[in-house]
């Protein structure tokens, strides 16, 4: 981007593009105040690129969900219009006087989120159980839909050299499907399914293969997302239109049943699959989110002491995910299909993702630096 060049002299007078969140169906790219460090603490960051994840889709087409409407969130002080974006990548160019771990020209990618620091679940340590929850990208004060964006530092953390800023924005929605195996108890050695073959459950896929399952079963109904399963691959995909998936599964596990599922779809019939998948005494992971009830006879919990247990994003799980990047552990090929301009987020990633051809697509990168599609 040019700087209007009466500008350029007047700091407080400096401003960028980014995409903002007006109410469902208007996002808009327009002119903004570049963010400044306010807080010693705060990093600025240039973005590089930045993933459109679920969540910003729920926004556009049925929000607020995430994103304050009337009643500014408690951690950022702010309302819409917000600018979103929270799976991003970029480089340090300023930092406040008491960052201590990082410092300008540094590649990171920043975890995005705004806790209290002072709930009883902060305190505890589980920050993503905080009672003020919110997202960088979704709560206010900036995000990675922008040219830049600031950030305390404790949630910037610092990327390899083997580790491209593209493949760096992944960093965020695989540590969801990270932080889900922990969530679980999973163990190295046992046997898995994992319910839908979009990003989540992808990563989901990955971090089982690199944490040492001894077999990863894939439930998806027939789409190209039985393709990306394959490539990644898993050891069957069971349609369940088409075949029976619980009959399937025991029959791949020795007759069993496996010893854990996830559950990404939030769809009733793959729930209700993957808990008569399991064995007794097994765990199916919940960390979809969900638009319906969901009706079951907890007999069938009780009787085989079966666990249905919550996950939701991520705690501590950053580093870990980046060193298993960074080392090709996951590898996360097949995660990104569509790489775009900021300008261009509205047509080309929105409009995409929620149009005819989004089951084909995992993945769209969004860069406000044009030069970095062309490489
Ligand atoms: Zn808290």
């Amino acid at each position: 981007m040019v700087w209007p060049s009466e500008l350029t002299t007047q700091e407080k007078g400096k401003h960028m593009k980014a995409a903002r969140w007006y109410k469902a169906g208007d996002i808009r790219v327009e002119d903004v105040p570049e963010p400044q460090i306010d807080e010693d603490y705060d990093v600025k960051v240039k973005v590089k690129w930045c993933g459109i994840c679920g969540s910003d889709l729920h926004e556009y087409t049925s929000g607020p969900i995430f994103i304050p409407v009337g009643t500014p969130h408690p951690i950022t002080g702010e309302v819409a219009p917000v600018i979103m974006g929270h799976e991003f990548s970029g480089e340090v160019v300023e930092v406040g006087p008491s960052v201590t771990n990082v410092t300008p020209g540094d590649r990171v990618v920043i975890e995005p989120m705004d806790v209290d620091n002072t709930c009883p679940a902060c305190k505890e340590g589980r920050y993503n159980l905080c009672e003020n929850l919110g997202f960088h990208g979704l709560a206010g004060k900036g995000g990675g839909f922008a040219m830049y964006t600031t950030f305390p530092h404790r949630f910037v953390h610092k990327i390899p050299d083997s580790l491209p800023f593209d493949k760096a924005a992944l960093v965020e929605p695989i540590s969801v499907g990270f932080h889900s195996l922990e969530a679980g108890g999973f163990k190295a050695g046992m046997s898995a399914v994992v319910a839908g073959a979009g990003t989540i459950g992808l990563a989901t896929v990955q971090s089982l293969q690199a944490m040492g399952a001894t077999k990863v079963i894939m439930i998806q109904r027939k789409s190209i997302r039985q393709e990306y399963a394959r490539n990644c691959g898993v050891d069957a995909v069971l349609d369940p239109n088409t075949c029976d998936v619980v009959a399937e599964i025991k029959k791949l596990t020795d007759g069993r049943g496996a010893d854990i599922a996830f559950e990404t779809t939030g769809a009733e019939q793959c729930f209700k699959l993957e808990l008569d998948s399991i064995h007794a005494g097994g765990t199916v992971v919940v960390t979809s989110i969900w638009e319906n009830d969901v009706t079951f006879n907890l007999n069938s919990i009780c009787i085989p002491e079966k666990r249905v247990v919550g996950s939701i994003a991520y705690c501590n799980d950053f580093p870990k995910v980046i060193d298993l990047l960074g080392s090709g552990k996951i590898p996360a090929t097949g995660f990104i299909t569509k790489k775009i301009s900021l300008d261009d987020i509205i047509e080309e990633g929105f409009k995409t993702l929620t149009g005819p051809e989004k089951k084909k697509q995992v993945k769209i990168l969004v860069t406000p630096e044009k030069t970095l599609l062309k490489q």
